[in-house]
């Protein structure tokens, strides 16, 4: 589930990308053009007026997206792992940590001291608000 989840995100997000990069070109060659437009100020003006825009508004955007794909990459991988007392269901989660899994004895139990179980590991989902792309 999480998973689907991050890669339709990671799909909009090229294609996020990609829309950038090509109002970015279209706005460099504007100013291009008003370069080779200095005969006609009012043309020049118009496509000097056009790239500076252009320009603002992609890279405003490239950074919005880039913060928010940074957000996503820092929250995603959040494993929890849940142990069990066999002897007293005693229960305790904690952070999934690197050679975990189900059914390896780990730490002793803190109330009877018999030996405790991994009994899960599993993705945690943080439901949080649809956040969408600022279009
Ligand atoms: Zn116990």
């Amino acid at each position: 589930m999480g998973k689907a989840t991050s890669s339709t995100t990671r799909k909009i997000s090229s294609i996020v990308l990609m829309i950038i990069f090509i109002s970015l070109a279209l706005s460099l060659t504007a100013l291009v053009l008003a370069i080779n437009f200095f005969k006609d100020p009012q043309v020049a003006g118009f496509l000097m007026v056009i790239g500076f825009i252009g320009a603002a508004l992609s890279t405003y955007v490239l950074l919005q997206t880039r913060k928010r794909i940074l957000r996503l990459r820092i929250e995603t991988p959040q494993i929890t792992t849940t142990i069990e007392c066999k002897k007293c269901d005693f229960k305790n989660v904690r952070e999934f940590q690197r050679g975990d899994y189900i059914f390896k004895e780990v730490e002793p139990c803190q109330k009877c001291n018999d030996k405790m179980l991994i009994t899960a590991i599993y993705r945690e989902v943080k439901q949080k608000g649809r956040e969408g792309f600022p279009f």
